[in-house]
């Protein structure tokens, strides 16, 4: 079966010609799949019957099933879908006053091994299709607007490529799958409402400013080599100054005028003044690297027991961001959402990783989700 969900749209046009309809028959189907979350093509009333009986038992919408679906007290909603061969990702939505973000996973696992990220230590399984990038979405978004009662009204305004997974090691599937988030007859993002975060990989994003340029952050986590190297190993592949050289180039291109650097605030590792100068001195052009203009966000890290890392105390935080502000450099702190059900980066790959543990654990909850959810036709 073809899954309708791995094409952007001219991929939805091109397949249909296959089956001998006009491309802007691929309009119409592309609305229906993303717009208004239809999943049975018997539904599409306006899709010519023709085309509706060739794409019966040969094309699905496929949505990615549900090994638990948790709900927070502050709002925030984390799914951990199942991807097959015992492996899982997450999504996590994430409400605030005057946007709905949800944080899309692009890998099952990570090869790039952070040290202070428990996905990384649980190591690289496979690439997401963009069919299972664009599912965490679709599911997302059509369920929270049945739950929350907005009818066609978009729930979802910003998307974070920020969840498992370094997305530009996996840039065949994620390119089609940005298209579809900014397409107007799509999700009709905009480009400075979806979001890549990647850890440095360089070569990609020169490409990803040439191929589809949206607002990128960074994990940037040191302001030296030596420490990044440990911290976040691609470093060994392109050092800071390369990535500080892609960073400026990318914002030639780019829908928003800054970079925004995330910085995992470690105890005693990479969290003192000194370090905040060495940052200022990074990004402000005078460590041997272009000046980069950028935003700051500093994140609270969530320990796990392999990491041998501990959280910075809240008042080197606040001391740390202090130094970045006081020199002009925007820094936020990144507000810790979803305590409750264990939402925060990083924590639901813990589980992952021990997949026996895992699908013990939902074995059993999860045939009445998939239930509960079927009931809403979004499964
Ligand atoms: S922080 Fe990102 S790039 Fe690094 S190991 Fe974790 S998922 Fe991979």
């Amino acid at each position: 079966m073809i899954n309708l969900l791995d094409f952007d749209l001219p991929g939805l046009a091109a397949y249909c010609e296959t089956l001998g309809e006009k491309r802007f028959r691929a309009t119409q189907l592309f609305r229906w799949i993303h717009q208004k979350g239809a999943a049975d093509f018997a539904a599409m009333t306006d899709l010519a019957k023709s085309l509706r009986e060739k794409l019966a038992g040969k094309a699905e919408i496929r949505d990615l099933p549900v090994l638990s679906e948790h709900v927070s007290a502050d709002g925030t909603v984390k799914w951990l879908f199942d991807v097959g061969g015992g492996n899982a990702v997450e999504s996590v939505f994430i409400p605030e006053d005057d946007r709905g973000t949800l944080c899309v996973s692009s890998q099952a696992g990570c090869a790039v091994g952070c040290r202070f990220c428990s996905t990384g230590h649980q190591g690289f399984s496979r690439n997401l299709s963009t069919g299972e990038i664009l599912a965490q979405l679709w599911h997302a978004e059509h369920s929270l607007r049945q739950r929350l009662g907005t009818g066609s009204e978009r729930v979802i305004t910003n998307v974070v490529m920020m969840g498992m997974g370094e997305p530009l090691q996996n840039y065949s599937a994620l390119i089609p799958a940005l298209k579809v988030m900014l397409d107007d007859h799509g999700y009709g993002l905009s480009r400075r409402r979806v979001t890549v975060s990647t850890s440095g990989v360089v070569p990609m994003i020169e490409r990803l400013r040439e191929d589809c340029p949206v607002a990128l952050a960074v994990s940037l986590h040191a302001p030296v080599d030596a420490l990044r190297d440990d911290l976040v190993p691609i470093n060994r592949k392109y050092p800071i100054a390369e990535l500080m050289a892609a960073c400026q180039s990318y914002l030639h291109a780019a829908p928003r005028d800054f970079i925004t650097f995330e910085y995992c605030m470690l105890d005693g590792v990479n969290d003192t003044d000194a370090h905040a100068q060495a940052l200022l001195a990074l990004v402000q052009g005078r460590a041997g690297a272009p000046r980069v203009p950028c935003k700051f966000n500093l994140i609270p890290f969530n320990p796990f027991p392999q990491s041998g890392l501990k959280r910075s105390p809240r008042e080197r935080v606040t001391a740390f961001a202090k130094v970045l502000q006081d020199a002009g450099v925007v820094t936020t702190i990144r507000k810790t959402r979803g305590d409750d059900i264990d939402a925060a980066c990083g924590q639901l790959a813990g589980e992952v990783q021990d997949r026996t543990r895992v699908v013990e654990r939902f074995s059993q909850r999860a045939p009445l989700r998939i239930m509960a959810l079927r009931e809403t036709g979004h499964a």
